[in-house]
């Protein structure tokens, strides 16, 4: 896979983000690292970073044509996506179609109970406070984002869910719940950020109910990158696959 010869900007849990030679662009290179249990369980999954990339990418191009603002650009190496340059906002949303994890943890809802309209909450992204769940008073009050900005995310996430799960279940797979970031461009305006991936979203086969996501690994069950490389079949034509080097991932 092609070395990045360029500055590191910033380093995540499973990407990092480098200078371009354009001030409006970032190059964001997709890790083979994988974490869950809030940092507690890490391992490095040989692909699982160029398989994400192509995800995103795929689920991105499908958002741009609804017209939803993402920073995609272009997938233009194996792993290596390139992004508008944006002022990330500190929250993750989550929006969630069907119950499972920590809501399962947290409230008495059933197991694969279905939510319908969908849950949308906030958390704050930020390890030292352990990103606790957050309401739009506290978001309000630390200034983190206006009641503007939280009311177009809530309007834009649930125009994602819905593209998504359109296209998700066209192709066979259920979108149970998944977390976004925004940011904000050079003009203010709100754009989506990060990546949409199995790492960021539960996915679920629409019959079997079987799970081709980040909860393979949660679990510490064997086969995760396979089910990666199973989204990519699903959702990608073999052009696509093509044109985003899927059979270069080695
Ligand atoms: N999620 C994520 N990053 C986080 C927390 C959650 O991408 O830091 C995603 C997660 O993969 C799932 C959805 O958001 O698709 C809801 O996650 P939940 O709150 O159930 O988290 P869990 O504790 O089960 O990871």
């Amino acid at each position: 896979m092609s070395e990045i010869n360029k500055e590191l900007i910033y380093a995540g849990k499973a990407k990092d983000v480098y200078k371009t030679d354009k001030d409006d662009e970032v190059l964001i290179k997709f890790r083979d690292d994988i974490t869950a249990l809030d940092g507690g369980k890490k391992e490095t999954l040989s692909k699982k970073g160029a398989l994400n990339a192509v995800i995103s990418s795929k689920l991105f191009e499908i958002l741009v044509e609804a017209g939803v603002r993402t920073q995609y650009v272009d997938l233009v190496a194996p792993a290596q996506m390139l992004t508008k340059s944006l002022k990330m906002i500190p929250l993750e949303v989550i929006c969630r179609n069907i119950a499972a994890g920590s809501l399962l943890r947290k409230y008495p809802f059933e197991e694969k109970q279905e939510l319908n309209p969908p849950i949308i909450s906030f958390d704050y992204k930020n390890d030292e406070y352990h990103d606790p769940m957050l309401n739009d008073s506290i978001i309000l009050a630390l200034g983190i984002a206006t009641q503007e900005t939280l009311d177009e995310i809530r309007e834009m996430t649930l125009k994602i869910n819905e593209t998504l799960s359109k296209f998700l279940k066209e192709h066979g797979l259920l979108l149970v719940d998944f977390k976004l970031e925004y940011g904000l461009d050079n003009e203010g305006n709100l754009v989506l950020g990060d990546e949409i991936s199995p790492d960021t979203t539960r996915l679920w086969d629409v019959d079997t109910l079987e799970n081709f996501d980040k909860d393979i690994f949660r679990k510490g069950e064997e086969g995760v990158v396979e089910a990666y490389k199973t989204v990519v079949d699903l959702i990608l034509t073999d052009e696509e696959k093509e044109k985003f080097y899927v059979n270069q991932i080695e």
